[in-house]
């Protein structure tokens, strides 16, 4: 797909904004126009270092310039069927679903539904399927894990008040699951297994293909949280035998607000019941006028992940290990949250800074680098992460934690800013510290406990 007429009268299309924009239109336009790394000024403040690709990416300039036609000139309804512009939208439309479907290595195109993110496909395939089964009378069961994002513990956490029964399985110390912990716990009431491909806190990376292995031998469906993984790690629905896949934009250079549920239609054929009742749209399984744009810029992003994913990876994956090597060299008593490679997000470097608290290494860096202290949707609250708890990370050492989210647009000068500083500033906080007082005098009260 690509370049649909679309693309060609991008740049005609750029300069509709007019004259005398407002602050935020000067802004935005600044962002789609430069085609370097750097942003550095935003209404007039420098802003840190961007290291929280978890949280969400920047648009690609090349996504941005293939969305713009269609708030303007192509502006049909992808559900019109009587006239050019909705044939128009539909074409634009299609071509999006055929790069989303490559990208998951999907057998048909019909198997994507386009959805609002992935914390809406989360809801739709694990209530959809959970519900359904019930209503067949083919069990009550689900299996998921503690550590998995809030849009499938809290729908599981749902499914448990109408009644369900949830198993969560434990995670080893890097947030592994145990592959017998699984067989174990499904019986013949499972109706699904949940498990994410890459975790967005400590970037941990499940055995998704020997997880489908089992979830097909035991005939039970499986839903794959792609969000993190899809096009930065091997993830292929079909030989990995997943039924279920969530996919989101905003995670892979695309705009936010759309994303897509891989919805298997053979072998074994997955029905959902849908959450929403309306036009029935997306094979019913999604009621709603399409956003037309930002499903064109999530197809422009497969199709760039698709084809510059694996490439990309080992770049990131080198300037991650140049930041980690970089801290680990400079810094004593670091943990390293999450597995090792090949078991790792090539992006994520989930690092405890023991002896330092979290929130005043939060405050040190803020003017520095953009980072998160865990999951985005966790981080407004003052709760130790429930991944790190889950892992065995004691409340202090989980408070001291950093998120570092590597991606596209990293630079190595990025990187060693970003560790110069970071190494200072951990060094300049327990100077302060009376604890790292103590630990200097061979006293530890706090710091060396376990979970
Ligand atoms: N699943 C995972 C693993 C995520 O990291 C996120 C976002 O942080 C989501 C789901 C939710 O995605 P969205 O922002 O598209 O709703």
């Amino acid at each position: 797909m690509l370049a649909p007429a679309g693309v060609r009268q991008a740049s005609a299309t750029r300069c509709a904004l007019g004259p005398g924009p407002s602050a935020h239109v000067r802004d935005v336009r600044s962002a789609c126009s430069t085609s370097g790394r750097e942003i550095p000024i935003f209404l007039g403040v420098t802003r840190p270092i961007y290291m929280d690709d978890h949280s969400t990416t920047r648009c690609d300039p090349r996504v941005v310039e293939a969305m713009l036609p269609f708030f303007t000139e192509e502006f049909g309804n992808a559900a019109s069927r009587s006239h050019a512009y909705g044939w128009r939208a539909e074409e634009a439309v299609e071509g999006a679903r055929a790069e989303v479907a490559k990208l998951l290595s999907a057998r048909s195109n019909k198997e994507i539904v386009f959805t609002s993110g992935a914390t809406e496909s989360d809801n739709l395939a694990i209530k959809g399927a959970a519900r359904l089964a019930r209503e067949e009378r083919k069990g009550d069961h689900v299996v998921t894990c503690k550590t998995e994002h809030k849009a499938v513990i809290d729908t599981c956490r749902r499914l448990e008040r109408e009644g369900f029964r949830v198993t969560w399985l434990d995670v080893d110390g890097e947030g592994r699951i145990d592959l017998d912990a699984l067989r174990a716990a499904i019986d013949d009431r499972t109706v699904l297994v949940s498990l994410m491909l890459a975790n967005n806190e400590v970037g941990t990376v499940h055995p998704i293909a020997d997880v489908g292995a089992i979830t097909r031998e035991r005939g039970v469906l499986f839903h794959c949280d792609a969000v993190q993984g899809a096009g930065r790690m091997a993830f292929d629905v079909e030989a990995m035998h997943v039924d279920l896949a969530s996919v989101s934009a905003h995670k892979i250079y695309g705009p936010k607000g759309v994303g897509a549920l891989y919805v298997r239609r053979r072998d074994p054929r997955v029905r959902l019941v849908a959450e929403m009742d309306g036009g029935g749209h997306e094979r019913g399984m999604r009621s709603g006028t399409l956003n037309v744009p930002a499903v064109v810029g999530f197809g422009v992003a497969a199709q760039i992940m698709r084809e510059e994913g694996p490439g990309e990876a080992e770049r990131v994956r080198a300037l991650r290990n140049r930041l980690r090597e970089r801290l680990f060299a400079e810094l004593e008593e670091l943990k390293l949250n999450g597995a090792d490679d090949p078991w790792r997000h090539p992006g994520n470097l989930n690092v405890s800074f023991a002896y330092v608290e979290g929130e005043a290494l939060m405050m040190a860096l803020k003017d520095v680098v953009a980072v998160s202290s865990g999951s985005a949707c966790t981080s407004a609250s003052l709760e130790p992460s429930y991944v790190l708890r889950a892992m065995g990370v004691s409340e202090d050492m989980a408070h001291a934690s950093l998120r570092f989210g590597l991606g596209r647009f990293t630079t190595e000068a990025e990187v060693d800013r970003v560790a110069d500083q970071v190494v200072r500033k951990v060094k300049r906080l327990r100077e302060m510290s009376p604890l790292w007082q103590m630990r200097e005098e061979g006293v530890d009260p706090r710091w060396l406990g376990g979970s």
